[in-house]
């Protein structure tokens, strides 16, 4: 068999060392792998690519298509961009996969027997960075989901439970809150769900679902979430399975996948000989099964649960009494190394006679729907310093000639006119909801007629939604959030 061209980078912090005894292990377990370096992080930052990545580089990715990340150092207040984020969302890397175990007894956990897989989306929900400053007080960020995007994650978390053996999928969202967003996802999770019988499916609120996690993560499963609970719960599942530098993950494309452990490049460690390499490990071992060598993905991570049950421990793991002998980044990898034919006594051994990854199925797009625009929120800047809603009210009613009708103001989400109290905490931020005469349609010209007139008030518009019905059915709030 040919060696398999993977493309590696070595990072900054501790991601040098953790690499280094990664690809040790891997040479001496018989991975045959064509290794292409590529530099990224804060050494391309400093040689003047300003995405802290280099077109040699993205080269090399879409050669390969198959990519083991050490961390990487993120610059704060400034420098480069989240690089995890540019490389997840420029290859298509939609499905994050992050298996959760605890190693109970010989890592201490509250929770033995905890087996969780978090299946988080990658690439939608706030993390499009769309951000707006739109008034002196008020700033916002989208939230951004799309029928395709939650459809092909919530069926990767279905065929991933099917393929590897698994009994249950659950779906954490707020769709009590955000009726649209988060109500899309699990409403294509209970699509999916459908058709697959032979697995349990379950939806909670995710605060709830969250503090559950948390206490009795025995009851979970596989886990399926938007991008911003799955970024937070699955480090929250790592830590309480063990530790954060235990857990290694999959970012899965169609035609690319990347490799990581899920801590970070843990600065102060750096260059000791001190950092735990087996987050990293882990995510090799989900590389080699993704490119077709689970012989040899079994044989490193059962060398590796052995070594854990032997007590061979770093020292971020280490405890008196259950660990044998504390133990650098190197000596780890050469005890790996030493045990690579060997399976674990009491933890379950790996077998592995596949990868883990499926392959979707081409989803049916569904029949295009009848849209019709009847109306339009208009966000406004207004800052008198008696800010009386009905006086805004009195101010946009006494426009006209556009043929919509002012309905609703409201602020942060809260409604203050008609009906409101003198109660509610007024921003400079105020939406107002403007509709077309029941039953009717708004056109685009009444709405561009009313932003006119606005204009020539001296209203400070400062953005408009379209009012939309799709078959019929809203597709925009109705009233207040909770
Ligand atoms: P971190 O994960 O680097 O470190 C958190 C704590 O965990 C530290 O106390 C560290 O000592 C410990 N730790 C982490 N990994 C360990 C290991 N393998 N062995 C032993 N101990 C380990 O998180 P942080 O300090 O918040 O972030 C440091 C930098 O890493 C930041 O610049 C951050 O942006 C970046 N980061 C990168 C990635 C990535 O590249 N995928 C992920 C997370 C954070």
């Amino acid at each position: 068999m040919a060696a398999t061209p993977i493309t590696i980078a070595r990072g900054d912090g501790i991601g040098p060392e953790i690499m280094d005894a990664t690809l040790r292990v891997l040479a001496a377990a018989g991975a045959d792998l064509a290794l292409e370096e590529i530099e990224i992080g804060q050494a391309a930052y400093q040689r003047g690519w300003s995405a802290g990545i280099d077109g040699r580089a993205w080269e090399s990715l879409r050669r390969t298509r198959v990519f083991l990340k050490a961390p990487i150092t993120t610059p704060q207040g400034g420098g480069f961009k989240s690089l995890n984020v540019t490389v997840r969302k420029t290859l298509g890397l939609f499905a994050n996969v992050r298996p959760c175990v605890a190693y109970h007894p010989f890592v201490f956990t509250r929770h033995p027997g905890m087996d969780v897989v978090i299946v988080r989306e990658n690439e939608e929900d706030t993390y499009g960075g769309i951000e707006h400053r739109q008034t002196e007080e008020v700033v916002q960020c989208l939230k951004l989901m799309s029928r395709p995007g939650c459809e092909r994650i919530v069926r990767y978390a279905f065929e991933y439970a099917r393929r590897n053996g698994r009994r249950k999928v659950t779906c954490l969202t707020k769709d009590n809150i955000m009726k649209l967003t988060d109500g899309l996802f699990h409403q294509v999770f209970e699509t999916i769900a459908s058709e697959y019988p032979g697995l349990e499916h379950e939806h909670w609120i995710v605060d709830i679902g969250a503090a559950k996690l948390a206490d009795s993560p025995t009851a979970f499963d596989v886990l399926v979430l938007p991008n911003l609970y799955g970024d937070i719960l699955s480090d929250v599942a790592a830590q309480i399975a063990g530790s954060v530098g235990l857990a290694g993950s999959a970012n899965i494309g169609p035609q690319a996948a990347m490799f990581e452990a899920i801590h970070g490049s843990a600065p102060r460690r750096a260059g000791q000989n001190l950092a735990n390499p087996s987050g990293l490990l882990l995510a090799a071992v989900m590389l080699l099964r993704h490119i077709g060598r689970p012989e040899i993905a079994g044989a490193v991570h059962n060398a590796w649960l052995r070594t854990l049950e032997e007590g061979i421990h770093t020292y971020d793991i280490f405890q008196a009494g259950t660990s044998r002998i504390r133990v650098g980044t190197r000596e780890f990898a050469d005890a790996v190394i030493a045990r690579l034919g060997q399976r674990p006594d009491t933890l379950q051994p790996a077998v592995y006679t596949a990868g883990e990854s499926p392959v979707l199925p081409a989803a049916a797009p569904p029949p295009p729907a009848v849209k019709r625009t009847v109306g339009v929120d208009v966000f406004v800047q207004w800052s008198p310093s008696q800010r009386d809603p009905a006086t805004l009210a009195r101010i946009l009613g006494g426009l006209n000639g556009h043929g919509l009708v002012l309905t609703m103001i409201t602020n942060r989400g809260t409604k203050v006119w008609p009906d409101g109290i003198p109660e509610t905490f007024c921003t400079d931020h105020w939406r107002c909801r403007f509709t077309a005469p029941a039953g009717a349609e708004a056109s685009q010209l009444q709405i561009v007629s009313l932003l006119r007139q606005l204009a020539q008030a001296e209203i400070d518009f400062i953005k408009t939604e379209h009012l939309c019905t799709f078959n019929g059915e809203p597709g925009y709030s109705l009233g207040q959030g909770q």
